[in-house]
């Protein structure tokens, strides 16, 4: 973390003075906020509207694990009012970051929430995958996953905090964050809502996925994730856990493995031609979607793919 200091401290001294939490000026020309990755600048925009400008860290197209900053995105976190993130590893890059920002108001999205999903077991141990507790096989050991945006109501509870601090830099605008935090609870409560009803009857809950990005989902409604490759997309599964998730899929009488459009399907084609299953999207919205379609629209055609699978009626 020592260059990291250093080139921060060159920045700070550059920038000396602009605009920030407790400098008058700053609020009323609209405070900076940035996020991560996708979801947090979905949340945190609704939250805003239009008395901040949102910036997110990710470019369109880039992994947002492991994603790495260019100098300038250094430069903005020194420079912002407000910061939303995630920790526990998911982005160490922009966790080296905050951990060196002083007075900036920082959010670690998994601080607002209550129960975290963590990996306990190593992948030796793997032979009782028919229990229902399944999903903390998968994670790595000692590993958090980060994925919480994918139960919507966390999602409202992050909401709700990014507004709280938003009131504090900008307490002309407090009962706006307030009111904008309520309704987007509201639309999540819904979603939520829909997936519950949904998932309630179902021939099967298990559900087979290559990222193992939606076990907070699955915790949520009841249902079951087995993942091939691990919380981390690019990490490569040996071919003895391809074996048992097919194994496991055909003991189940899965019918769909799922893969996310921006990973290549090689390894869920492998499993769903063993089994002669079909291989299916599933979006764990780390990327911003395409053309006008957001966050509910993406979670509203997951459901219905994973409705499907699942035999729910
Ligand atoms: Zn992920």
């Amino acid at each position: 973390m020592r260059p990291l200091a250093l080139a921060l401290a060159l920045v700070m001294l550059t920038v000396g003075g602009c605009g920030r939490a407790g400098d008058d000026s700053g609020a009323s020309e609209g405070a900076e906020v940035i996020a991560a990755f996708y979801p947090l600048e979905f949340v945190a925009t609704e939250i805003v509207g239009p008395n901040a400008t949102v910036t997110n860290l990710s470019p369109p197209g880039v992994e947002p694990h492991d994603l790495e900053l260019a100098p300038d995105q250094v430069r903005s976190l020194a420079q912002a009012d407000l910061v939303v993130y995630i920790g526990e590893g998911f982005q160490p890059a922009v966790e080296g970051v905050v951990g060196e920002l002083s007075g900036t108001p920082t959010i670690d999205s998994l601080d607002t929430q209550d129960e975290l999903i963590e990996g306990g077991d190593s992948h030796e141990d793997e032979a009782d995958h028919e229990d229902e507790t399944g999903r903390s096989h998968d994670l790595e050991e000692g590993a958090v996953d980060p994925h919480v945006w994918l139960d919507p109501t966390r999602l409202a509870s992050l909401g709700n905090i990014i507004a709280s601090e938003m009131a504090e830099i900008d307490t002309d605008n407090a009962d706006v964050y307030e009111d904008n935090a309520a309704a987007l609870a509201g639309a999540l409560n819904e979603l939520d809502e829909e997936y519950s009803a949904a998932l309630e009857n179902c021939e099967r809950n298990e559900l087979v996925v290559s990222h193992e990005a939606f076990g907070y989902l699955t915790d949520r409604y009841g249902l079951e994730q087995v993942g091939v490759s691990g919380i981390d997309p690019e990490s490569e599964p040996s071919p003895g856990r391809v074996a048992e998730v097919a194994e496991f899929a055909r003991e189940h009488g899965v019918t769909t493995i799922f893969f996310e459009e921006q990973v290549a399907p090689d390894i869920a084609q492998v499993i769903a031609d063993e089994i002669g299953a079909r291989v299916e999207v599933l979006d764990p919205l780390e990327f911003k979607p395409e053309g006008d379609s957001d966050y509910f629209e993406v979670m509203r055609s997951n459901l219905d793919s994973i409705s499907a699978a699942l035999g729910c009626n």
